[in-house]
């Protein structure tokens, strides 16, 4: 489970938000990439932040 994410263009890193005490993950919602709660859509989602104009990706191990 990735804890950070990371800017695909300059390779920031920030801390994965946290929901419900642990790292959300990104997963499509309707159609769109969000920040969503390991227990689920229905629990909680947030916009991914953005860096350098585009959204983050969650960076590897
Ligand atoms: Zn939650
Ligand atoms: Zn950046």
């Amino acid at each position: 489970m990735a804890a950070k994410l990371k800017c695909a263009k300059c390779g920031a890193e920030v801390d994965t938000p946290k929901h419900c005490k642990r790292p959300m993950h990104v997963e499509k919602v309707a159609g769109s990439d969000k920040l969503v709660c390991w227990m689920g859509a229905d629990c909680g989602t947030a916009e991914v932040p953005m860096h350098c104009g585009a959204p983050m990706v969650e960076a590897g191990e």
